[in-house]
């Protein structure tokens, strides 16, 4: 029987996973290591509390004795700790090396010690930078235009150098944007949803012409889950959703569920830095089983709606509002978080 190692696990993507592997009969615990900061709320974790499997750890991934210690008592790790979000990393890129990058190490570190069975780091598809066609397949160059991505890009390597060195079965899974319930509300999705849902005008850079690409939290998870159990140590895997979208389109969406119009929409200079377009080539990935289930409008319906039934979830965090604009102007806001 296995014992998991999740960290970050009460945040976003962290607390779906820890909910999906307690469901699993070949588990018999499941350690959530978790600093709480901004964003990470026990309350994602919600019924799995219910679970005598599960056990809470509050601290610190940079903490070596700490991560010693629980490293011991684990056979599996998954690592989603980090700083996770690029307008943060604009401003204080020190907390992102130190997290992502330290952080990192100091579990692969811990990893190599005890001989952990099978590891799998959390990363994302923004290491690649800007793609203006084409898709990233896993040994594209790494060319991280933002310190978030940079920091990704860093752990990646500090984590897979632990495989050539040292044999520790460490994968690398880059996903895509994630979208789905829980999510804290400062990026793109979660920030639109709660703001149009109070009424409140939304921020789109520019011309609104950035593509991400949207993965439902659930099927990241899915592949996740596939990675660990099924990756060969020392990979990377791709896990792309599907479905490409502009900003602009994307809000289009969003006011459409919400029920507003573009007269909530103000369009401001873009960001310091803001990749034009993210992709990724899967193949990797479906050769070991992974199929991103969730329909993208479904999916959206179903978070803009999980939102406007628990604001007690997101109300208290919310910034303060915008300025009640219902007017399509042009400010001067390019420091104005919005995040894809
Ligand atoms: P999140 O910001 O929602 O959650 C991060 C969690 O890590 C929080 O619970 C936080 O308390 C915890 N944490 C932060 N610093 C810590 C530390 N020093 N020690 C212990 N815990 C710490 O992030 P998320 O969106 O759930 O992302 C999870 C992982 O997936 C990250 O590694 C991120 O880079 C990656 N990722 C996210 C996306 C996305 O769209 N959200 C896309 C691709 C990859």
């Amino acid at each position: 029987m296995d014992k998991v190692l999740v960290t970050g696990g009460a945040g976003f993507i962290g607390s779906h996973f820890v909910k999906r592997i307690l469901r699993a009969d070949d588990v018999a615990q499941v350690t959530v290591l978790d600093a709480l900061t901004y964003a990470g709320n026990h309350a994602n974790l919600g019924k799995g509390f219910l679970s005598p499997k599960l056990t809470f750890v509050h601290g610190d991934i940079c903490d070596a004795t700490l991560v010693d210690t629980l490293m011991s008592q684990h056979t599996m790790v998954v690592h989603f700790a980090a700083e996770s979000h690029v307008d943060r990393s604009f401003t204080a890129a020190s907390t992102f090396v130190t997290t992502n990058v330290l952080g990192t190490q100091t579990l692969a570190d811990a990893a190599m010690r005890h001989g952990i069975e099978r590891f799998v780091h959390v990363s994302t598809d923004e290491v690649y930078g800007p793609l203006l066609e084409g898709a990233a397949t896993e040994d594209y160059p790494l060319r991280p235009t933002v310190p978030y991505a940079a920091s990704k890009a860093a752990a990646d390597l500090v984590a897979l150098s632990y495989w050539h060195t040292y044999g520790t079965p460490i994968c690398v899974t880059r996903s895509s944007n994630n979208y789905g319930p829980c999510q804290y509300p400062e990026k793109i999705i979660p920030l639109f949803a709660t703001r149009l849902l109070r009424g409140e005008p939304v921020t789109l850079h520019d011309r609104g012409q950035h593509v991400r690409n949207w993965l439902h939290v659930e099927d990241n998870c899915q592949g996740i889950e596939l990675v660990l159990r099924h990756g060969t140590p020392g990979e990377i895997y791709n896990l792309g959703g599907g479905t490409d979208m502009t900003s602009k389109d994307l809000t289009g969406e969003l006011l459409r569920i919400c029920g507003a119009d573009w007269d909530a929409v103000m369009y401001v200079p873009d960001r310091l830095s803001n990749d034009l377009r993210y992709s990724m080539d899967c193949t990797k990935a479906a050769a070991l089983g992974y199929r991103p289930q969730r329909d993208f409008k479904a999916g959206l319906e179903e978070t803009v709606d999980w939102f406007r039934r628990n604001p007690d979830r997101w109300a208290p965090l919310s910034r303060s509002p915008l300025p009640a604009m219902r007017a399509r102007v042009t400010l001067d806001m390019a420091r104005e978080p919005q995040h894809v």
